[in-house]
């Protein structure tokens, strides 16, 4: 077995020991300051001939890009490819990817995360994140093996990645308590090491870098695309996230009515809840009752790709949950709170 297979990964990566450098841009706020240090690092390493961007499109479930006062505002894997160019990767080595099903005539077409959770039977969970592996990290890792196994070939050892993300401690502490600096896969084929190099960055520090910042932020991040206050929804990856706030939900929900309703659709099929202390179907009604955040802007989605969709999650959810709920509709709160969630 390579030594580099049994030694654990230093702190700090030395980027010239990788043969695949491999940011993972998400097309956020937090993907872009991460490219613009990693990219420097790897201008200092001279290893820039060594990076390929990939994004894991979620497809419709990402926001898309809108038109507000004859302004085009890009959606999330647009975004992911200008913050690649932006900082020196040529467009060829920017690989977006997304998972696949069969077609009607066996081509293949994207496969929604919302329609795996409508034939699982069960919304992602703390406990069990399965969208996240479901939808980005596994099909990213899957678009790594042809290369892996032609270069596996040529240097006679394991290939080594590193994969580069955004993550910060400010999200949360699960993302607190992930090392920096991690080896995440070792095997005969592959050694990839993980490294989140703006992972000790505070929110305010990654609002500063976008002013002036080579690369636009997503629109959905202000209260109305263009106003740049910060007082839109938090994240930014699928529009309406199993892991968001109760306010971040309420506004993407009145920003994608149509989507929302399609969650909602899974939800009543299915008896599981969105969350396990709420559900979406409750925060629709709640948002009619009560009112919701001003969406400032609203997504038609009413294109054949949102169709499509539509299609799949409805015909995934004729068919058996491959898991049945468990009792999480016992911690559902009532329908309607109060519109303390407004603030
Ligand atoms: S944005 Fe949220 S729901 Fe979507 S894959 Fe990531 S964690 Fe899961």
């Amino acid at each position: 077995m390579s030594s580099f297979l049994l030694k654990p990964p230093a702190t700090t990566p030395d980027l010239t020991s990788y043969d695949l450098l491999a940011p993972q841009l998400s097309g956020g706020k937090d993907s872009a300051v991460m490219m613009a240090e990693f990219m420097e690092a790897a201008q200092a390493h001279g290893v820039t001939d060594r990076v390929v961007s990939y994004h894991a499109s979620l497809g419709v479930l990402e926001w898309p890009a809108v038109v507000v006062d004859g302004i085009r505002y890009p959606g999330v894997s647009e975004l992911a490819a200008l913050q690649s160019s932006a900082f020196g990767v040529p467009v060829d080595r920017h690989v977006e990817v997304a998972r696949t099903m069969p077609g009607p005539n066996g081509t293949p077409v994207p496969r929604s995360l919302l329609t795996e959770i409508a034939a699982y039977g069960r919304f992602p969970r703390m406990g069990s994140p399965y969208c996240r592996k479901h939808a980005k990290e596994s099909v990213i890792s899957s678009a790594w093996t042809p290369l892996v196994r032609n270069l596996r070939r040529d240097l006679g050892r394991p290939v080594r990645i590193l994969k580069v993300m955004g993550l910060r401690s400010d999200e949360g502490s699960d993302r607190r308590k992930r090392a920096a600096f991690r080896r995440v896969q070792a095997n005969g084929s592959r050694v990839v090491d993980e490294w989140l190099p703006v992972k000790e960055w505070p929110t305010t520090a990654v609002r500063e870098w976008h002013v002036g910042a080579p690369v636009p932020y997503c629109w959905t991040y202000d209260s109305v695309p263009g106003a740049a206050d910060w007082a839109g929804t938090s994240r930014c990856s699928c529009s309406l996230c199993v892991f968001a706030s109760r306010r971040d939900v309420l506004l993407s929900l009145s920003r994608r009515p149509r989507l929302a309703a399609l969650y909602a659709e899974a939800e009543q099929v299915r008896g599981d809840s969105f969350r396990a202390d709420w559900r979406i179907t409750d925060l629709i009604r709640h948002a009619e009752a009560c009112g919701a955040p001003d969406p400032g802007v609203v997504c038609a989605d009413d294109g054949p790709e949102f169709n499509a969709l539509q299609q799949q999650v409805r015909t995934a959810l004729k068919g058996e949950p491959r898991k049945r709920p468990e009792l999480a509709l016992r911690g559902v709160s009532a329908p309607c709170s109060g519109c303390a969630v407004r603030s």
